[in-house]
């Protein structure tokens, strides 16, 4: 039993770092996607952002075409008014011009009240994309960086699997190397752990004596009760 807590303190000092380097390994691309999606993001605000300046300015445009349609009318109606004799029809002519002119008042204000939100919105949308193009550019350097660091951190994986292979003996039981492997990825890649003077140096938790001298004895794989990290002797 002493040989196969020393077989897998020798793994131990591999399997440390090739917990870091995968760990490495799945991080990068990960936060690369993350940064990615909130780039996406960003993109999806600027353009519904466009289409609520596009959606205005259609807006506008009926306002001033409805508008040139009620000055004509106006205009029609002023001629008619001084051409007609009939008090009563020059009285209507005038009403429905008023009517009209408080109309057009009213859309020319609420149309120069759009071109300015419009204004508003098209400068704060091209300071958007300014900063977005450069996220951008901070991005792409990121992705080269992370292509370079992955590159290193396979290399790294790869020299480590092959001492690993390399370390692993034929005398460890098959289940212990199970233990010892579930161990590594639940504690953070430290699945042994030295007690000294009754303490294990995982988890800093006091073992019973009877561990200690079940340990001591070195019959059997013992564990912390606490952490479950498979226990050695200083
Ligand atoms: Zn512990």
């Amino acid at each position: 039993m002493l040989n196969v807590v020393k077989a897998l303190r020798s793994l131990q000092e591999i399997d440390r770092d090739l917990y870091r380097v995968r760990d490495e390994l799945r991080r990068l691309p990960a936060e690369r996607d993350r940064r990615q999606a909130e780039l996406d993001a960003h993109r999806a605000r600027i353009d519904a952002e466009k289409e609520a300046v596009d959606q205005l300015h259609v807006r506008a445009k009926e306002l001033e075409d409805t508008a040139t349609i009620q000055r004509q009318r106006i205009r029609k109606l002023e001629k008619e008014s001084m051409e007609q004799r009939d008090v009563s029809v020059i009285e209507a002519c005038r009403y429905e011009a008023r009517s009209l002119k408080r109309q057009v008042e009213e859309s020319e204000r609420a149309t120069l009240e759009m071109m300015e939100r419009m204004e508003a919105m098209r400068a704060e949308i091209a300071e958007k994309e300014t900063k977005l193009a450069e996220e951008r550019t901070v991005f792409e350097e990121f992705c080269q960086n992370v292509e370079t660091e992955l590159g290193d951190a396979q290399g790294r994986h790869d020299a480590l699997a092959g001492r690993r292979e390399e370390q692993l003996s034929g005398d460890l039981p098959r289940e212990t190397l199970a233990l010892y492997d579930r161990l590594i990825e639940a504690r953070g890649g430290e699945a042994m752990a030295m007690l000294d003077g009754g303490v294990c140096q995982g988890c800093y938790m006091s073992v019973p004596p009877n561990l200690v001298v079940r340990l001591t004895r070195g019959r059997e794989v013992t564990q912390c009760p606490s952490c479950d990290r498979i226990l050695y002797l200083g």
